[in-house]
């Protein structure tokens, strides 16, 4: 494959797309997908959910441009949906942190239910698991269940949806299953304080080993 051919956004200087007042490069992607970005405009202009989403996120940043926190734009967003009641699925480790975001969302007149990961107690072993790879061996040790976040969550009619800090994979997983929209409010990183873009701030220098192959050995195959 050329060089050019394996370009895409993370390759571009000019972002054309944004502005507009320069050129496309030539493997740009909304020229390439002229056709189909035809088909989200009408998508974003109609009363779908998609439609009320897109507007209500491009308001909020219009409005609030620099202005809000996130914390404070979520509830705006979700304010300007009408949402009625709001889902938090929590990662154990950050179930204090849940518990001030529910208080805080519900003094602005939305009601919360909040599921814990380790909703459903199933330990990590019955689902294949060795014991040897707990955090801790040989004690009980619930896996993190985002389906069952998510079951809850639907059954209760949640109309939008916030993780706070589900492990990577765990969020794909209560995603793939949650009827309402799903928006993010903590990203977990364990050794960055939940701010995984620190870990781009210091590659240059001190974290410089991220952009060695040597740190990505490839998995064993199984
Ligand atoms: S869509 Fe085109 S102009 Fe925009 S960032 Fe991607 S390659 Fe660049």
């Amino acid at each position: 494959m050329s060089k050019v051919k394996s370009f895409s956004c993370s390759e571009c200087s000019v972002r054309n797309c944004y502005r507009r007042d320069k050129s496309y490069p030539a493997f740009c992607l909304t020229e390439e997908f002229a056709d189909a970005a035809e088909s989200t405009r009408k998508l974003y202009r109609g009363h779908s959910l998609d439609g009320k989403l897109a507007r209500a996120a491009a308001e909020i940043e219009g409005e609030y441009y620099g202005r809000l926190t996130r914390l404070e734009e979520t509830i705006r967003f979700a304010q300007k949906l009408g949402v009625k009641k709001l889902g938090i699925a929590s990662c154990v480790g950050l179930l204090d942190e849940a518990s001030l975001y529910a208080k805080i969302v519900r003094t602005a007149g939305i009601e919360t239910k909040t599921v814990i990961c380790k909703v459903g107690a199933v330990d990590k072993t019955e689902i294949g698991l060795p014991e040897e790879m707990k955090v801790c061996p040989n004690c009980a040790e619930s896996c993190c269940n985002p389906a069952l976040q998510a079951k809850v969550l639907n059954e209760w009619g949640s109309e939008l949806n916030v993780l706070v800090g589900l492990c990577v994979g765990h969020d794909a997983i209560f995603n793939r299953h949650s009827k309402a929209p799903v928006t993010t409010f903590v990203v977990k990183d364990r050794v960055l304080g939940h701010n995984p873009l620190a870990a781009l701030y210091t590659s240059k220098f001190y974290y410089k080993r991220i952009l060695d192959e040597k740190t990505f050995p490839k998995p064993r195959e199984k």
